[in-house]
C-alpha cells in the first residue's frame, strides 16, 4: 500500500499534536506533506524538524521568515510559505491524500472546503467551518468525491455507532437510526449556581474537568456552546433533522456518544477521553489503528451517570438549536459572536455570563435564510463580527 501524504491544518495546536503522535507510530503508512499554524514558530520548528514534511506554512508573514530563517541553519529542505492562500495550496495539493482539518474557527473554513473541493480525505476537527458552511460543504464533499470523517470525539463516536449501510443511497431511511444521542460531560461549572457562573474567570474556564484542548473549546465546554455547535455539526454530518439529535450529559465523560435505533438497541461507544483514538479511527478507516491510548479500565470508571442538560443555566446550547432553526445566517452570526465573546472574556473585556448575552443579540440581527456561495457566508461572518465588537464597546460605556 503506498504511503499517504499527510497534511495537518493547525499542526501548532491540541489536534495537531496529537495527530502527530499517531502518525510517528505508523511511518509505514504515512508521511506527512505539509504542517501549518498560525504564528507558533518554535512549534512548528521542533515539528519540521522531526517529521521533515515537504512544506511548512505559517499564516503570519514575520513568524514565517523567523521559521525559514531557522530552518535554513539548521540544514533543512522544508519549504515555507507565507500566508492564508498558501494554507489552500496545501491542503488541496496533489501529493496530499488526507487533510486534517484542526484550525480554531472561522479561519479554518477556507481551506478546509479546499481540500473537500479537491477530493482529500477530510479529517474533520474544524466543526466551526461546517456550523458555518452546512450544505455547501456537504454538497461540496459529494460532487468532488471527497471523504469526510468526524475527529470530534462525539461524531467519530456515532460514526463508529453507525450501520455500515449508512451511505448515502440508504440515509434515506437512515437504516433504523431513530436518534443520535450526543454525549456532553457538562464542563467545569456543571453544578454551579446561575450566581456563581456570573463570577467565573478566564482561568477557571479553561480548566477542563476530562479533555486537555485549546482555549477557545476549552470555554466553548464551558458554556455549552461546544455541545451547541456539535448539534449542528452532527445535523449536517449525519443528514438528520436537530429534534433526533438529544444532548445527554454524562459527567465521566466515558461514553463519547451514542445512535439509538428503531428496535430498541442504543449502540455507545466509550474509551478514555484521548482525542488520539478518533484520530486514528479516521486515520486508518476502515481499519483500525494502534493510537497509543490506554485502555479503558472499567472497574476504575466504575460508573455512568446521565443527567438532562440545564438549559437555563447553559443558554448557549438551545441559543445553537434556535439558530438552526432559524437557517445557515442564524448559525454562521452564532459561530462568529461566540469566537468574538470568548476572545473577549479571555481578555477579561466582559463577564462568562455576557456570552450568551451577546451570541443571542448578534445572532437574532441575522438574516433569514442561507447563503448560497462562499463569499456570502464570509461577508455574514465579518458583519456578525463587527456587530458583536460594537456590543463589547457599548457594553463597556455603560
Ligand atoms: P488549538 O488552539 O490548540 O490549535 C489551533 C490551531 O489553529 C493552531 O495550530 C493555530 O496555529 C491554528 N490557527 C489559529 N488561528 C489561525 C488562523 N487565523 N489561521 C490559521 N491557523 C490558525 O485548538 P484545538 O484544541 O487543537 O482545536 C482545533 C479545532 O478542533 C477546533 O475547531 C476545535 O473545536 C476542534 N476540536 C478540538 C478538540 C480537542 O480535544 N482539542 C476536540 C474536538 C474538536
Ligand atoms: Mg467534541
Amino acid at each position: 500500500m503506498a504511503s499517504k501524504g499527510i497534511t495537518i491544518l493547525g499542526a501548532s495546536g491540541s489536534i495537531g499534536v496529537s495527530t502527530l503522535d499517531v502518525l510517528a507510530r505508523h511511518p509505514e503508512r504515512f508521511h506527512v506533506f505539509a504542517l501549518t499554524a498560525n504564528s507558533n514558530v518554535d512549534k512548528l520548528f521542533e515539528q519540521c524538524q522531526r517529521f521533515q514534511p515537504r512544506y511548512a506554512v505559517m499564516v503570519d508573514t514575520a513568524a514565517a521568515a523567523v521559521l525559514e530563517k531557522r530552518l535554513q541553519a539548521a540544514g533543512s529542505e522544508v519549504v515555507v510559505l507565507a500566508g492564508a492562500e498558501a494554507l489552500d495550496a496545501v491542503a488541496s495539493h496533489s501529493e496530499t491524500d488526507y487533510v486534517m482539518a484542526a484550525i480554531v474557527g472561522a479561519a479554518g473554513l477556507v481551506p478546509t472546503l479546499a481540500a473537500a473541493r479537491a477530493g482529500k480525505r477530510v479529517m474533520l476537527a474544524n466543526k466551526e467551518a461546517l456550523v458555518m458552511s452546512g450544505q455547501l460543504f456537504i454538497d461540496a464533499v459529494r460532487e468532488h468525491g471527497a471523504e469526510l470523517l468526524p475527529i470530534d470525539s462525539e461524531h467519530n463516536a456515532v460514526f463508529q455507532c453507525l450501520p455500515n449501510a449508512f451511505t448515502e443511497r440508504s440515509r434515506s431511511e437512515h437504516g433504523g437510526v431513530e436518534k443520535i444521542l450526543l454525549t456532553a460531560s457538562g464542563g467545569p461549572f456543571r453544578t454551579w449556581s446561575v450566581d456563581d457562573l456570573q463570577g467565573v474567570t478566564p482561568e477557571q474556564a479553561v480548566a477542563h474537568p476530562n479533555w486537555s484542548m485549546g482555549q477557545k473549546i476549552s470555554v466553548d465546554s464551558a458554556t455549552l456552546m461546544n455541545k451547541g455547535l456539535e448539534v449542528i455539526e452532527a445535523c449536517w454530518l449525519f443528514g438528520l433533522p436537530a429534534e433526533r439529535v438529544e444532548v445527554v450529559v454524562h459527567p465521566q465523560s466515558t461514553i463519547h456518544s451514542m445512535v439509538s435505533y428503531n428496535d430498541g438497541s442504543v449502540l455507545a461507544q466509550l474509551g478514555n477521553p484521548d482525542m488520539r483514538t478518533p484520530i486514528a479511527y479516521a486515520l486508518g478507516w476502515p481499519e483500525r489503528l494502534v493510537s497509543g491510548v490506554a485502555p479503558l479500565d472499567l472497574f476504575a470508571t466504575a460508573r455512568l451517570d446521565f443527567e438532562q442538560p440545564d438549559r437555563e443555566r447553559f443558554p448557549c446550547l438551545p441559543l445553537a438549536y434556535d439558530a438552526h432553526a432559524r437557517g445557515g445566517y442564524a448559525t454562521i452570526a452564532l459561530n462568529a459572536a461566540n469566537e468574538v465573546a470568548v476572545k473577549a472574556f479571555l481578555g477579561r473585556e466582559i463577564g462568562f455570563a455576557d456570552i450568551p448575552l451577546l451570541v443571542r443579540d448578534v445572532m437574532h440581527q441575522a438574516s433569514a435564510g442561507t447563503p448560497m456561495n462562499l463569499d456570502d457566508i464570509l461577508i455574514q461572518d465579518e458583519e456578525s463580527r463587527v456587530r458583536s465588537l460594537s456590543w463589547i464597546k457599548s457594553k463597556k460605556i455603560h
